[in-house]
Order: structure tokens, then sequence, then C-alpha cells
């Protein structure tokens, strides 16, 4: 894995705006693993792939993560701060060798009567659902290899409700960054609450900004120096503000 350089940014935000997240997520990791096959990339499970996009994160932009969220008890904004690592250490272990396998592990799921073998969710997973309303049980079904009720095979179709429930929370602890919540307080009232932190719409906001600033300041600089817009993606970024300062901006 190597950190995303300014031109990179500028890639990946070219080729993922206005896709989906999980579209969004792949662009990420082509520039971060240029080595590996996109074929590759889709099969990670969604919890490496985060844990893939929170190392990434840290080596682009830094381990520490902020930002703003509303009380829902009393409307304060607060501002949030944590560090990549926080979420690692409860994250999945991973290595990159893991990354072929990954689709190839059955998991077991026992709820009785039913029996459940799947395999953790990837991006391919994701991608095959559309419809946001039926999504998790989309997802779910499609993780799903075999189902039996008292050893004798059914479709998944006949799973209950709360069956399914129980093999998502399975699900979510065999691949813990499937679901990162953090746990806040309010100063101001005392209320707890948990937010759910999402890497992908975090950290493709951060390369939005990122990218959308950049290219502001190569248009000044070029419509003030005529240069060439990798001349000015070459400069530090240093001596790329002391030309803007010197023009005004
Ligand atoms: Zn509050």
């Amino acid at each position: 894995m190597q950190p995303l350089t300014i031109f990179d940014i500028l890639e990946i935000w070219e080729h993922g705006t206005g896709c989906s997240p999980v579209k969004q997520a792949l662009v990420i990791l082509s520039h971060a693993f240029p080595q590996r096959p996109a074929a590759e990339m889709v099969r990670l499970t969604i919890g490496q792939r985060d844990a893939c996009l929170l190392q990434l994160r840290a080596m682009t932009f830094g381990p520490l993560l902020s930002g703003l969220v509303t009380c829902p008890a009393c409307g304060e904004r607060l501002e949030m701060a944590f560090d990549t690592s926080d979420l690692q250490a409860t994250g999945a272990p991973f290595s990159e060798s893991e990354i072929s396998e990954a689709e190839n592990i059955e998991m077991a799921f026992a709820y009785a009567p039913y029996e459940v073998t799947y395999h953790l969710p990837t991006s391919i997973d994701l991608s095959a659902i559309a419809d946001p309303a039926s999504a998790c049980q989309r997802l779910l079904e499609a993780c799903v290899r075999d189902v039996h009720r008292d050893g004798v095979a059914i479709p998944v179709s006949e799973l209950p409700a709360d069956a399914l429930e129980a093999l998502a929370e399975h699900i979510s602890q065999s691949d813990p960054l499937v679901d990162v919540t953090l746990d806040v307080t309010c100063p101001v009232c005392q209320h707890a609450w948990q937010v759910i932190f999402d890497i992908v719409t975090f950290f493709w906001a951060e390369i939005d900004a990122w990218a959308a600033r950049l290219m502001h300041e190569v248009h000044v600089l070029a419509s003030a120096y005529g240069w060439r817009e990798a001349d000015i993606l070459h400069m530090s970024v240093w001596r790329r503000q002391r030309y803007l300062e010197l023009i005004g901006v």
C-alpha cells in the first residue's frame, strides 16, 4: 500500500465523483494498490476494505479523524476527534495475503433449528444491491451459501426475520469493521448515544474538498502565470502557497 499523492487524489476525484460509495472505495483502493488487479480488490471483505481505507487515510492525511455531530437531545453541535488506530484496534487483523482468501472462507452460523453457511460480504455483494429499501436483507441473502432447517436444505427466503437479524449480528462480529460505532456523550446535557462511522463517506468527503481546493489553486496560478497544470502540481505545497500569496490569494 502506498500513500496517495496529489496526482492520485485528482485522478480519484475525476473517476469517482458521482459514483456509488462502493465504487468510490474501489477507485481509491486502485491507487493505493496499483500493482494489484481490480478483480482482487472487489473480493476484499467489507471489513478488510475499510481497514485498508483507514490505513491509507492515516498514511495520506494523518491518523487524526475529526468531524461535527449534533446531539439528538439538545441540538448542541459537538466536535469529535479520534485516532484511526482506535478503530483499527477493534477491527479484524488483516494482512495483504488474506485478500484472495476472504471470499473462499466459509463461515458457519447456527440459530436453532437453522444452520447457515455464508461468506463475509465483499464489494461484489454490495454492488449487486441497487434498492436501498431491501438492501440489508438482500445483502444477507447474497452472502448465504446454504441453509438447513433440522438438517433439511431450504431456500434462503425461508429464513425468518429474527434469524436474518441474528445472522447480521454474526457477520458484524466476524468482520468487525463492517459496523463501526463510536460512543459519544454530550457535554451540555450528558445525553449518551452512538454514531456510526463510515470511512468511505468520510474519506471521500476529504478527497473531494482537497481536490476542489487543489484545482482552484491550479486555476489561479495558471491564469496568473500561464504555467502548465503538471508544473504547478509538481511544486511543493510551500512554494505553491508563496506564489498564491504573491498574487494576493
Ligand atoms: Zn446534548
